[in-house]
């Protein structure tokens, strides 16, 4: 396992900052305070350089090529799972499934193993606080197979209702699908104590896990789950590129969810017989670029440090929580005792989106809206949040600005 230790007192955060060359600069003639980083995080200029590079210099198509150069450029992608495997502590690296971000994965896993395996009757179970990206793919496929989506409701400080949960369970459920960590409100699950109850009622587990990823060690093993879905973009890495983990014996059992060029074994007009697991499910030319991409982000990730970046990026919440609560009014979505470093509010009644344009007007970047959760927004009767997300590259002196960018938009509403 390929666990760094590091210390937080050892890691210079400040000189971490200037690898982001995008948050120097001014916006609406302020400098910029990026509080948007659940929505996607920056990118350091080391994976940046690595992209350049590749296109550059090594770029050719990957699995295919006879010739030195594609030798090269599978080698990096091939890489790329391997440096996936080690980052998430996965058995093999086989089970390192290549898709183009969580969204993606889940699909693969509602068509290709939900496909064959639930039928009508069955029950997939889902929390109220799902990411669109976890909840209509199940309902599609649901609508295919005749399985029922039951839902785990959320208590009134944004925890999951477990007693709710265990009462849901039955031989019925054949997939139970949850969150890590809410983009809306912040919440960290407890998706270990949740996968051991489904698997005792003989269901699969699959945790979302593009919030968790991001900030924090996570052991595949550990957890436990059947099935895991990320994406690069949250974790300093390229959009459109994401990962599926499964558990080997499952995906061997899965069929293609996608058809054509390397996902086969032969092909004839009669019959065509299938590549192994993982390119089975990778049909087509992959981004290449993009898994070089990751690669080079986890090499940034694990030089700082996933527990010197869970701690800082602790402090860092903590000391906007404490700040937040000066803002008279301010109410939060979501006050769960596990918190990641993200807080979701409204302020008195004033328009989430009128929060988000006048912070705006001051350089100061966070996300106003539903988050793609719009089941989650409903329960907490609010039609939007003000959302402000950080990452280790922010600072307190973001937070402080923000805090000033409030007391305006409070100021605008007296
Ligand atoms: C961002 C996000 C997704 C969707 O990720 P994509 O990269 O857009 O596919 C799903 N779930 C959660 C919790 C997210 O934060």
């Amino acid at each position: 396992m390929n666990q760094v230790i590091s210390n937080i007192s050892s890691v210079d955060f400040d000189k971490i900052r200037k690898d982001f060359p995008v948050l120097d600069q001014k916006l609406n003639g302020h400098p910029l305070v990026y509080l948007d980083n659940a929505a996607s995080s920056q990118m350091p200029k080391q994976v940046a350089d690595r992209l350049d590079h590749y296109h550059r210099y090594e770029h050719s198509n990957v699995h295919r090529g006879i010739h030195t150069l594609s030798q090269k450029a599978t080698n990096a992608f091939e890489e790329a799972r391997i440096k996936v495997k080690e980052l998430i502590n996965a058995a093999d690296s086989d089970e390192i499934v290549y898709t183009s971000g969580t969204t993606d994965s889940i699909n693969l896993v509602a068509n290709s193993y939900g496909l064959i395996n639930f039928k009508k009757g069955d029950e997939i179970i889902l929390s109220e606080m799902e990411h669109h990206a976890n909840i209509v793919p199940w309902q599609m496929i649901a609508q295919k197979t005749g399985a029922v989506i039951k839902v785990i409701p959320v208590t009134d400080q944004g925890e999951l209702d477990l007693d709710a949960y265990k009462g849901l369970l039955s031989a019925k459920t054949k997939m139970v699908a949850v969150v890590h960590v809410s983009n809306a409100l912040g919440t960290v699950n407890p998706v270990k104590k949740i996968g051991e109850l489904a698997h005792e009622s003989g269901a699969m587990m699959l945790i979302d896990a593009a919030q968790s990823v991001p900030h924090k060690k996570i052991d595949v093993q550990d957890l436990d789950a059947d099935f895991i879905t990320f994406s690069a973009h949250k974790m300093c890495g390229p959009t459109g590129f994401g990962i599926l983990y499964g558990k080997m014996n499952l995906l061997e059992a899965m069929p293609p969810y996608r058809g054509g060029g390397d996902m086969i074994d032969k092909v004839s007009f009669e019959e065509t017989t299938y590549n192994r697991v993982p390119f089975r499910f990778e049909a087509g030319t992959p981004p290449i670029a993009a898994a070089i991409g990751l690669s080079s982000a986890i090499d940034y990730l694990n030089d700082i440090g996933m527990s010197a970046i869970e701690e800082r990026e602790n402090q860092l919440v903590e000391y906007m929580m404490d700040r937040l609560m000066e803002i008279q009014g301010l109410r939060l979505i979501g006050d769960a005792k596990e918190r990641a470093s993200l807080a979701s509010f409204v302020v008195g009644d004033i328009h989430a989106s009128d929060v988000g344009t006048i912070l705006d007007k001051q350089g100061i970047a966070i996300r106003t809206g539903h988050h793609c959760a719009q089941p989650i927004l409903k329960r907490f009767k609010v039609p939007a949040t003000a959302r402000a997300s950080l990452s280790f590259y922010n600072t307190k002196d973001d937070i402080d600005r923000f805090m000033d960018g409030i007391k305006t938009v409070k100021s605008f509403f007296q």
